[in-house]
């Protein structure tokens, strides 16, 4: 009834569908894939590798590098995402750490873009000991990111939506400002995941995922992804995985490979009920913002179409109150979700982000305190418009 004239225009691309669900070069015609856990493979003769050194035939070597299990879903990422070449990590901060150092050197600028995930910011801080500076916006609108570009910036990293006000940035006119200037762009795309927004065919170079999130779908692997060109995927590969070496687990690939198989469905389940929920939200008197695609304005919604094409169940919303013991009240009162980090999971999630410190300071530093994350889970909207009444009341 809530959802009466309202058209839900999220949609999977069908042939998306299959690559979640199919597996090409499955060896033994298993159903499922092969989890090859080994750290080395060896050589027949002398000869092979020594051919293998002088790079005159290829052959797995080393799981450091390359494994067929992590291989196989970096294949379907790649695919998903309409990328050349992907390369998974063993957490979304070791994607995000390689995907942002491996093209950047001492004396470098990079420029972050909308509201970040706080470890990205934080990793940020810890690069300018090697030199490496940056400059922060939280502002979106493409004049204020072409005046703070510098003569030394490098690297322009939006997260696009953010995932935690929601707001979006328009990547088509980015990717343009920062081509004509030779800058390379870098989003973290893990609220959409590879099914609803593809960054490259946007203009972007670098697209980075936390598979920690929906890929997963569990709450239980912690890996990364970067999906790029075979060009600039050289530097990353060599130094930001190779190296640094946060590479996966042939097990945590498997277990992604099978998170993959069942995120179209899940994505497809969350849809309607995150719509229920969104507009439940809107009309609670006790709500005074809520942040989410579909609560976008008209402008937004436009924008949010036009690269992207689905929403997701991560939203926040301003919650009516003066301090943090009648939020206390609200987050303690729910009983159908568990208060915690992360999301994407088949549970419901909820998170106040800025409760460190004084509610009128954080106020005044131009942050919501009152800001209520949640992420939904698997569950019938019915039971989760009926617990957030009764905690609201
Ligand atoms: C979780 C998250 C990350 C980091 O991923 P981990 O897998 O936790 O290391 C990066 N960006 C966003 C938007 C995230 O939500």
């Amino acid at each position: 009834m809530l959802l009466k004239g309202r058209k839900l225009i999220s949609r999977i691309l069908p042939e998306d569908k299959e690559i979640c669900l199919l597996d090409e070069a499955n060896p033994y015609q298993a159903i499922t894939p092969p989890i090859v856990q080994s750290t080395l493979f060896t050589f027949k003769c002398f000869e092979d590798y020594q051919n293998h050194r002088l790079q005159k035939h290829k052959q797995y070597y080393y799981t450091r590098g390359n494994n067929p299990t992590t291989n196989m879903l970096e294949d379907k990422l790649a695919r998903l995402e309409r990328g050349e070449v992907c390369r998974v990590f063993s957490s979304g901060m070791g994607a995000v750490s390689a995907a942002v150092i491996s093209h950047l050197k001492s004396g470098d600028h990079i420029l972050f873009v909308n509201t970040i995930y706080a470890p990205t910011m934080t990793y940020a801080g810890f690069l300018e000991r090697f030199n490496i500076s940056y400059s922060y916006i939280r502002q979106t609108d493409i004049a204020a990111i072409a005046s703070n570009i510098l003569e030394n910036t490098k690297m322009i990293y939006v997260e696009s939506p953010g995932s935690i006000d929601l707001k979006i940035v328009d990547l088509r006119a980015i990717a343009k400002l920062a081509k004509a200037k030779n800058i390379l762009t870098a989003i973290d795309n893990t609220y959409s995941t590879p099914l609803y927004q593809k960054p490259l065919e946007l203009g972007i170079d670098i697209s980075i995922h936390s598979c920690s999130k929906y890929i997963s779908g569990h709450a239980d692997v912690m890996a990364g992804a970067v999906i790029t060109s075979e060009k600039l995927m050289y530097n990353i590969e060599e130094y930001g995985f190779k190296l640094h070496g946060a590479v996966p687990s042939p097990h945590d690939a498997y277990l992604l490979l099978r998170g993959l198989r069942t995120m179209p469905s899940r994505l497809e389940a969350i849809q309607t009920s995150t719509a229920e929920v969104v507009d439940f939200l809107m009309h609670h008197p006790r709500i005074i913002k809520v942040h989410h695609p579909l609560a976008y304005l008209e402008e937004d919604k436009k924008l949010f179409w036009s690269q992207a094409s689905g929403y997701t169940s991560l939203l926040s919303f301003e919650l009516d109150v003066e301090n943090f013991q009648d939020l206390a009240k609200f987050v303690n009162n729910l009983k159908h979700f568990h208060l915690g980090v992360s999301w994407g999971g088949y549970e419901n999630l909820v998170l106040t982000p800025y409760v460190a410190g004084d509610f009128a300071k954080i106020k005044a530093l131009g942050y919501a305190p009152n800001l209520v994350r949640l992420s939904l889970g698997l569950f019938d909207s019915a039971s989760i418009i009926n617990d957030l009444k009764q905690a609201l009341s």
